[in-house]
């Protein structure tokens, strides 16, 4: 099984002045297997390292909350980097152009790139490997297993669970970060600055969407990721099985957003976790939500070219979705009314009301959420637009595998199987708020949500 993959036909250039690392999408100084086989490379050639992060003004959907969550990460990661003596070269630009030029005015001996398998990060890993004259190698980072491996989309994760469990002996946990053998200082060159005074100008500079604002309930960055995972790891996971299936409000580790911008990796919580001595039937359970469905949700995105379109949904959920096309709706809901939680359905409004003013929407109530969508929404096709639409604007995990994975499961049936037939549904799984109000305690809900939101809302 191969770890590391190159992307181009390049080899590395003898004379180089340095290893270059492109971070993307793995944004930590620590517990990075991109990273740290980067500082390898550089060991071995006797060379320093140089980190480059490229920021798109572009970003598909980036906003405030995102971007701010985002950067202030970065501000704890290249302070990390610069202590270690690799210097961190931010800038504002298209990244495979940036890091191609940042390549030769720095006469780079070879690239190193972490993974990534959304639309706009495989065409940015293809474009570097053209615009690069040195080997372009992407580490599986993001990932415990090389999403390549399994060759193909799984239907379901039942179909994964064996190849990962067969394979999970290969994955090396311990990522601890190895010593940089060539420090050196910052190269006299162009870069942004990131300090926290910053952020803000950055944000004015990059044309930030300014209607979905920062959110106090995460605190960014690795460090305060660590900590919620150690908080998590002592306090959350005993009870995690029941507290999840019981849709109990501490049933969440709430880390999402930490590994949506690789603030933490999945190598540093699996590891946590089995480390742990909470009950096994807890460890389980989170790692299959962690490994197997998360690893799942990358397996489609790598292997379904229309995992963000209605038409990436199975062929079965497809013909039962237009058999029910013209069931009458007895609730339709335009995109503005559910953007501002006015529905005559108070679980999903409270859910909505999390998502918009918290950044994050409960474990339980994304499934309902994304739902009663369908069952509101004049066409499936509209629904399923919507429910990206608002999942990517106002989550900080947006944007992510899991939530084009998300949204194909819970309106397409996908990783699914066919149902009893409904109205407007069709075969594909109902669910109802009535039996989300019997397990799950909605006042104490709502309560949280009020105590959350800290921003006026609409
Ligand atoms: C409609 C819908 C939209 C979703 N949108 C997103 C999204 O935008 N971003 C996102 O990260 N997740 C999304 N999910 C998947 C899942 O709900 C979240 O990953 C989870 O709620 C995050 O909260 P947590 O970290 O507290 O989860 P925990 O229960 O603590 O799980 C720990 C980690 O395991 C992984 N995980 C948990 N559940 C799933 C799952 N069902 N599929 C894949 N991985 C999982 C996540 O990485 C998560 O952070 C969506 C699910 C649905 C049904």
């Amino acid at each position: 099984m191969e770890f590391t993959s190159t992307l181009n036909r390049f080899s590395i250039n003898p004379s180089g002045s340095c290893v270059l690392y492109w971070m993307q999408s793995s944004q930590r100084a620590d517990g990075n297997p991109a990273l740290n086989e980067a500082i390898h490379h550089a060991n071995e050639s006797s060379l320093p390292l140089v980190v480059f992060f490229g920021l798109d003004s572009n970003y598909p959907g980036a906003n405030a909350r995102s971007l701010s969550f985002m950067v202030d990460g970065l501000r704890e990661t290249s302070a990390e980097l610069e202590r270690a003596g690799i210097p961190f070269v931010a800038r504002l630009v298209n990244p495979p152009d940036g890091i191609a030029e940042l390549a030769r005015t720095l006469n780079a001996s070879e690239v190193i790139v972490d993974n990534g398998v959304l639309k706009h990060q495989r065409e940015w890993r293809a474009k570097a490997a053209r615009l690069l004259n040195v080997r372009l190698t992407e580490v599986t980072s993001q990932t415990v297993l090389p999403v390549d491996a399994y060759g193909k989309q799984a239907v379901g994760a039942y179909a994964l669970r064996p190849f990962f469990r067969k394979n999970l002996e290969k994955v090396i946990w311990d990522q601890s970060r190895p010593k940089i053998l060539y420090p050196t200082p910052m190269p006299g060159i162009e870069r942004i600055s990131l300090s926290d005074k910053d952020t803000s100008s950055l944000l004015d500079t990059m044309k930030a969407d300014r209607s979905v604002p920062p959110v106090r309930r995460f605190t960014p960055g690795r460090a305060e990721g660590l900590k919620r995972l150690a908080k998590f790891v002592s306090a959350g996971l005993a009870g995690y099985n029941e507290n999840r299936n019981k849709a109990n409000l501490r049933g969440c580790s709430e880390l999402s957003p930490y590994l949506h911008f690789g603030q933490l990796g999945p190598h540093d919580v699996a590891e946590a976790v089995m480390d742990s001595d909470a009950p096994q039937a807890d460890r389980d359970a989170f790692l299959e939500q962690l490994l197997v469905r998360r690893e799942l949700a990358w397996n489609l995105c790598r292997f379904n070219p229309d995992y963000d379109s209605i038409k990436g949904i199975p062929r079965w959920a497809q013909a039962t979705l237009s058999e029910h096309a013209d069931d009458p709706r007895p609730y339709l809901y335009t995109r503005e009314e559910l953007e501002a939680g006015e529905t005559h359905d108070e679980v999903w409004n409270t859910a909505q009301r999390e998502m918009v003013a918290t950044g994050y929407m409960h474990n339980y109530v994304r499934m309902l959420w994304a739902k009663k969508i369908l069952e509101w929404s004049p066409t499936p096709e509209i629904a399923y637009e919507t429910a990206l639409w608002l999942n990517d604007k106002y989550e900080l995990d947006g944007r992510d595998p899991n939530g084009y994975t998300g949204v194909a499961w819970a309106i397409g049936g996908t990783h699914d199987r066919p149902w009893f037939k409904r109205p407007v549904f069709g075969a594909i799984r109902y669910m109802s708020s009535d039996s989300t109000r019997k397990k799950m305690d909605i006042p104490a809900y709502r309560r949280l949500v009020d105590h959350l939101a800290d921003i006026e809302l609409f």
